[in-house]
């Protein structure tokens, strides 16, 4: 009898741990699916960004090669890469 209960704790451990794992997932999913949702809001955002400049205050356009992401003007670091922008 006391395999059996062995066993037991045995399944129990590993179910335990594919649930988390599961969850794990999940979560990464989660994640995964806010940031992308996140990217869209901002360049939906971007274009905005734009429109809003064109009534007075200047977008920040960045100067990092290969980005050129255009950001609010009041905006101090890159939304797209993160470099700091210069007023
Ligand atoms: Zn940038």
């Amino acid at each position: 009898m006391a395999s059996a209960t062995v066993i037991f704790w045995v399944i129990a451990a590993v179910l335990i741990g594919f649930v988390g794992f599961f969850i794990l997932l999940l979560a990464g999913a989660f994640k995964l699916l806010r940031f992308v949702l996140r990217q869209l809001l901002w360049e939906f955002s971007g274009d905005r960004t734009e429109v809003y400049s064109d009534v007075g205050a200047p977008a920040m356009k960045c100067p990092r090669a290969g980005c050129g992401h255009v950001n609010n003007s009041v905006a101090r670091y890159c939304g797209r890469c993160g470099q700091r922008l210069e007023h």
